[in-house]
């Protein structure tokens, strides 16, 4: 049986809230403003119930602040650049842009069924030119100011996909998407200089008061500071200097050989007369078909080859060999390591494979000297100097000071800061991208394109082949060009950027998404960001998030914007899981939300989303529990019904167990039980939403008032009563099931859209539970004194009288016979 008419109301009410423009943002109007933004959503295709989450939380947190008077801009737009488009252009000879608008389609009618209020008019698509043109024109900006340069750089290269991945699209050695097993491989790439930015990237981490403290943690460790010393390493009969950096320089006498990264620059170098140049490159070779996060992994069966060279370590001028192995890598400092196989284990494990000698320089606490050859394992902890010279006797972190001071003196290393942060890979050897508005002309060389020819257009007549290069190589038409500068033959740059430079800027364009004159508009982004409320998935924790960082601190510096930090609250929703694992179509565990829809309306699913427990904890679906929310809001529905219909009836003042608040009575003012739930409640729900989203115990408040409302009813108590606290579960509910509250708002005789209502506020006074005070006697006397709430049971009372400080001191460790409690009167403890 049907609960109430779903069907009817759901698409009625969104109409209507499109036809009073109820999402429709002013953005002149600064007073209250508040910027709502959800995630820039990837277009790929039919939105699951996981999916929905998100959505679901944004919409409510802009329901909820528009009722409470703000002028609430809650945009959103398409992140539709991307490979998977791409991909599927591949497979299915269908082109990008018709797949990805397709997609776009089908989600916006989704978002649409589910009540989901955006300001439509603020759409963008990464994809349209009106939007990449600015793309672009960040790319030029960030080239002009040193900060887009192109190198030859070892990339994360995923042969399925023919395409460089940025390191956090490699998971466990595998492609992100096609979970092909990644390799390493040298390409020419265009980068951001986001290393520039590092330290105020991680500076600024402090003044992220609203952020979740993982994904602060998460960006602090992305970020990678340390501070160590750099030392250099002659090589032996070269002039060559290998620099190292380490954060253990009171392990340095116990270098005993050096490790360099198989695509250290000078390796080259180094062998050129080797006799075993040939195994050399051969290794080389092999240890760059193994994957980077693999090799990074303590785990890794670490191999290596000699390179028949040796290096000094200035500080005891000892010749120490030099080694390539796969366990270390470019990244690392400078690519060279001093390998201390007592003090690191991944050197002592590679060192006892290879049989390179091991000399113990700080000693485990209380331990006797011991031999070298005994270890078991590396010590990587604390201790004293031994076989470290002048500094034997020290404790190793006195020591660390202490020699860093030493090779400062005698120039033989230097302290130095050092961060993991790489530079930002923007090079996409693909076609569904912006393309990188550049030219190369072999008289001026390298040439940006001047800003009055953006957009740089990508050609849409291509042929989708799966190979290493972009589709764009083979599109003359696109690749030749005139140089800017000389007018003479060019070639443009083939390469389009990564979609993580298309969502580093999305939130400004939406202050004036139709503007073809400028990216954004500096004095209304100035008024409007930080953005106040960003919600998406903890999946963006890093990247996204950092690199939006990245490129806002560039646009203040070049003085476009005056905010550094572009997001001031920030919440990461959890997943929504189902058979105990992530949704997708590969585990076949996807929920779609259309059947569900049919079946129960969309306030149902709303709802059973919202409560299906804290949304920044991981959840797991049940289909079967989506019918109690689907019972409640029935039970909603005919609360309201029976309470419109009371207001006809006289009602039974014998009945009534009070009146009103402030309506005397028998000379005493009692608030109503149910007045005073009213009014917890108020309190309970605006006090979670505010207290970080937590919509799901404000829905089981508002069950409880529910369930207290019927009750009252059943008591026949007073009908103004009942009636406001109908009027309150609906007004209280609104921002959660937004279409069955507009209607029951209607059936309490309202005309205006609940939503053009004040977010109810709480009485304090009325809050406060009746309080009673109750005497205790012990064997008669009188005692003590307990406080307690008017409508508490026995049980509670005497757990509450065994808890009274002066109760316990009277019974002490006797054992009492009998309590006799005289409701709401006394309690007489007989020992
Ligand atoms: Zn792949
Ligand atoms: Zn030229």
């Amino acid at each position: 049986m049907k609960q109430y008419p779903f069907d009817k109301i759901e698409p009625k009410w969104q109409k209507h809230w499109q036809d009073i423009k109820l999402f429709s943002c002013d953005v002149s109007k600064t007073k209250d403003k508040y910027y709502s933004l959800v995630m820039f959503p990837y277009p790929s295709g039919a939105l699951h119930v996981g999916h929905g989450r998100n959505y679901i939380l944004g919409d409510c947190v802009t329901r909820y602040k528009i009722m409470q008077g703000a002028n609430v801009l809650s945009p959103i737009g398409w992140d539709a650049f991307g490979l998977p488009a791409e991909n599927a252009a591949i497979k299915d000879k269908r082109h990008p842009k018709k797949s990805t608008e397709d997609n776009i389609k089908i989600m916006k009618k989704q978002l649409h069924r589910w009540g989901i209020g955006y300001d439509w008019d603020r759409e963008v698509t990464s994809c349209y030119p009106d939007y990449y043109k600015w793309t672009q024109w960040i790319f030029l900006k960030l080239y002009e100011k040193g900060l887009a340069y192109k190198k030859k750089a070892a990339v994360n290269w995923c042969p399925s996909c023919q395409t460089v991945l940025a390191n956090e699209q490699v998971v466990g050695g595998r492609c992100e998407r096609c979970n092909t097993k990644v390799e390493e491989k040298d390409l020419e790439q265009w980068f951001f200089k986001i290393t520039d930015y590092a330290q105020r990237l991680l500076d600024d981490i402090s003044k992220l008061e609203h952020w979740p403290e993982r994904v602060k943690i998460m960006q602090t460790n992305w970020i990678g500071k340390s501070t160590g010393v750099q030392i250099d390493f002659p090589v032996v009969d070269s002039d060559i200097v290998l620099t190292c950096y380490t954060t253990r320089v009171d392990t340095i006498f116990g270098a005993t050989y050096m490790v360099l990264a198989s695509s250290h620059p000078r390796i080259r170098d180094l062998i050129k007369d080797s006799p075993d140049k040939e195994k050399i490159y051969s290794f080389i070779k092999k240890v760059k078909a193994q994957n980077k996060e693999e090799r990074a992994s303590i785990e890794i069966e670490k191999e290596g080859i000699f390179t028949q060279r040796y290096v000094i370590n200035p500080v005891n001028k000892r010749k120490i060999p030099l080694w390539l192995a796969n366990y270390v890598l470019i990244e690392y400092g400078t690519g060279a390591v001093m390998a201390v196989p007592a003090h690191d284990q991944r050197d002592f494990e590679f060192a006892k494979k290879y049989d390179l000698p091991i000399e113990i320089v700080i000693q485990k606490p209380e331990t006797s000297s011991q031999k070298p050859e005994k270890l078991e394992e590396a010590y990587e902890g604390d201790g004293v100097q031994v076989n470290s010279a002048q500094f034997d006797g020290l404790d190793n972190r006195t020591a660390m000071e202490k020699i860093a001071d030493w090779m400062e003196d005698i120039t033989i290393g230097r302290r130095a800061v050092h961060f993991k942060l790489r530079d930002w890979l923007i090079s996409r050897q693909r076609y569904w991208g912006a393309p990188i508005p550049v030219i190369y002309c072999e008289k001026c060389g390298t040439v940006s394109v001047p800003e009055e020819d953006l957009p740089v257009l990508l050609p849409e007549n291509i042929e989708f082949k799966p190979y290493g290069k972009s589709p764009l190589a083979d599109c003359k038409e696109f690749i030749n060009t005139k140089c800017p500068k000389c007018k003479g033959k060019a070639k443009r740059e083939i390469d389009t950027m990564d979609t993580f430079v298309d969502s580093s800027w999305y939130y400004l364009r939406y202050l004036s998404a139709c503007d073809d004159t400028k990216a954004f508009d500096s004095k209304l982004v100035n008024k409007w960001l930080p953005v106040d409320q960003y919600i998406g998935g903890v999946e963006h924790a890093i990247l996204h998030l950092l690199y939006s960082r990245f490129i806002a601190k560039v646009l203040f510096d070049l003085g476009y914007v005056d905010f550094e930090e572009p997001f001031s609250r920030l919440f990461t929703q959890g997943m929504i899981i189902k058979d105990g694992a992530k949704m997708s179509k590969s585990k076949g565990n996807v929920v779609s939300p259309d059947e569900l829809i049919k079946k129960y309306g969309v306030d149902t699913v709303r709802l059973y989303t919202l409560f299906i427990g804290p949304p920044e904890r991981d959840a797991e679906w049940n289909d079967r529990a989506v019918e109690g929310s689907y019972r409640f809001l029935g039970r909603v529905w005919r609360l309201v019904g029976q309470v419109t219909s009371l207001r006809a009836k006289r009602s039974n003042p014998e009945n009534r167990d009070c009146f009103v608040a402030g309506a005397p009575r028998n000379d005493e003012i009692k608030i109503p039980s149910l007045t005073r739930k009213i009014h917890q409640t108020i309190k309970k729900v605006t006090d979670d939403i505010e207290g970080g989203f937590k919509f799901n115990t404000a829905i089981s408040a508002i069950m409880e008032l529910v369930n207290d409302s019927y009750i009252a009813l059943e008591k026949n108590q007073d009908p103004g009563v009942i009636k406001e606290a109908a009027k309150m579960v609906v007004l209280l509910l609104s921002p959660f099931t937004p279409h069955i509250c507009e209607e029951l708002w209607q059936n309490l005789g309202n005309a205006e859209s609940i939503f053009r209502q004040k977010w109810p506020k709480f009485d304090k006074a009325l809050i406060e539970e009746e309080q009673l005070t109750i005497p205790v006697q012990i064997n008669g006397k009188l005692r003590s004194k307990v406080i307690v709430p008017a409508d508490i049971d026995d049980d509670t009372v005497k757990e509450k009288v065994f808890q009274d400080k002066i109760v316990k001191k009277w019974i002490g460790d006797k054992k009492y016979k009998k309590v006799i409690i005289v409701p709401k009167r006394l309690v007489n403890i007989v020992i």
